[in-house]
């Protein structure tokens, strides 16, 4: 059996981060929390997820899975189906230089 264990220590990089178990998008504070699996690390955890303890973190790692199933199903289903009109990377660039130029009052 595998054995998950969440581990903190001092965040030194205030960014967001999308917590490895429950999906939730989170700011980081000064303390970070991270999971590792069997010693590999496996990624952050959120705030919420260390405060309801285990049975909560399992609970919220069965709801994620269950979420990312059904976007996996999507993705599949429009990857082979839908017809996918994008945008130009020619267009993205001309859009980037225009606001550029609107930025800096060109
Ligand atoms: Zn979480």
């Amino acid at each position: 059996m595998e054995r998950m264990q969440i581990k903190l220590s001092e965040c030194t990089v205030f960014v967001h981060w999308d917590c490895c178990l429950c999906g939730n998008d989170f700011k980081s504070g000064s303390v970070m929390a991270d999971a590792f699996v069997d010693g590999r690390d496996y990624g952050v955890v959120c705030e919420e997820c260390v405060r309801g303890g285990p049975e909560k973190i399992r609970k919220r790692m069965i709801k994620r899975a269950e979420s990312l199933r059904r976007r996996a199903a999507s993705l599949e289903s429009l990857a082979s189906q839908a017809i996918i009109d994008c945008a130009t990377w020619a267009d993205w660039e001309e859009l980037e230089r225009t606001l550029l130029a609107d930025l800096n009052g060109v």
